[in-house]
């Protein structure tokens, strides 16, 4: 009988096993604690590596789990000094390997760590890796899953049994999964529930098997017990609509003295206009008729809450035909549309015509970022590379 390692044996190192399949393949990465209170996908992960081994599950190449923030970890806080699921862009990734490590504060030392450690897996691999972010929240929730919206991303989180929402990872900024989405690795994060619930950590489990069916790595009928354990997860879905997008998010600043109201748990509906938080300046009501998701009730972290809307299947369908016959091409000649100069990947918009019509088009070929500038608004979407190369890949497959 293995005798379960308790959390401080588990993040007294990076990696938590490494299990090589009989089989030739890419290399999937889970990493649980990238927030320090959250505990759960660590475990799930380490559950699942176990399993692997013990029944000698033939898996088609290498499955690793990561612990996340360590430090953060140990003291049971999402994070000691600043949040490790930011400061992935490509400029906080130059100004930290200019730095001198001696400097490092805790988060930075994890960071530069990880860093090292995804360059050794991308040497070690001619592919892509597949990447999947375990995560849990301070609010009860029901499961769901994220990715940058990108139609390969969309195969593997359309398959998990939960709801996908949309727009989630390109409203972060500075994220590891948006970090590797740029590396051209195939990365999808899920939300497992609340953090210490019991149920949560096995949901997450039966996510990382769902994963790693959905990407290839492993047949279900491979799993023991795999359709029950799917039917655990599917069943926290049943009343929830498949595919979201996010339509708002409520950052916040440092001094905002933020404060959910009580009693707000994800996918409750929500009401234009109805009061769902205040702060230093008052009472904060809702823009959108929609779906709250992610309330914040910890002292931590900048996002105090999103609000989702259902995205119909047709929506979906249109979409992926869309970008396979590259009907972007024509957005440019759209008027107060341009393309950027330099990145194909970026579209400017002028401010007075990004009303939410043209937005719903925008979404429709993964343009879910944006950010206003002067008299326009900036809408970019993840783009496919593939590690380093110069040029996008060359199949508008993912796209
Ligand atoms: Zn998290």
């Amino acid at each position: 009988m293995m005798r379960t390692p308790s959390l401080e044996q588990l993040i007294s190192q990076r990696v938590l096993g490494t299990y090589d399949g009989p089989n030739a393949g890419p290399t999937y990465v889970v990493m649980g604690g990238i927030h320090g209170n959250e505990p759960a996908g660590a475990l799930a992960a380490r559950a699942v590596l176990d399993e692997l081994a013990r029944s000698s599950l033939p898996l088609r190449g290498r499955f690793i789990g990561l612990v996340g923030n360590r430090a953060a970890l140990s003291q049971g806080r999402r994070y000691v000094e600043t949040d490790l699921n930011r400061g992935w862009r490509p400029e906080d990734i130059e100004r930290l390997m200019a730095a001198d490590p001696a400097t490092d504060g805790p988060e930075d030392a994890e960071r530069r760590d990880l860093i090292s450690m995804f360059n050794e897996l991308e040497s070690q691999s001619d592919e892509p890796l597949a990447f999947f972010d375990l995560h849990t929240t301070s609010a009860p929730s029901a499961p769901f899953a994220c990715a940058s919206d990108t139609l390969r991303n969309r195969r593997v989180i359309f398959s998990l049994g939960v709801p996908v929402i949309l727009g989630l990872e390109e409203s972060l900024d500075g994220s590891v999964m948006g970090f590797l989405s740029d590396r051209g690795h195939v990365a999808c994060a899920v939300e497992g529930g609340q953090h210490d619930a019991p149920l949560t950590r096995v949901l997450l489990e039966v996510a990382i098997w769902r994963w790693l069916v959905a990407s290839g790595a492993i047949d279900a009928k491979d799993i023991p017990d795999f359709e029950a354990r799917s039917i655990k997860l599917q069943a926290t879905a049943i009343a929830l609509p498949p595919v979201v997008e996010v339509r708002y998010r409520h950052g916040i600043k440092p001094g905002d003295e933020f404060v959910m109201n009580e009693g707000w748990e994800s996918f409750d509906r929500v009401e234009e206009g109805e009061r769902l938080a205040r702060d230093k300046r008052g009472e904060i009501r809702s823009p959108f008729t929609g779906l709250m998701l992610m309330p914040l009730y910890q002292s931590q972290g900048d996002d105090g809450f999103f609000i989702i809307s259902h995205v119909p299947r047709w929506r979906i369908v249109l979409s992926r035909w869309m970008r396979k016959m590259r009907v972007e091409r024509w957005l440019a000649f759209l008027p107060g549309i341009h393309r950027h100069d330099e990145r194909d990947d970026v579209l400017v918009v002028d401010a007075k015509r990004a009303g939410p019509r043209l937005e719903l088009l925008l979404f429709a070929f993964g343009y879910r970022r944006r950010e206003p500038g002067d008299g326009v608004v900036v809408f970019s979407r993840r783009r496919p590379w593939f590690l380093g190369r110069a040029e996008p890949m060359s199949s508008n497959e993912g796209l």
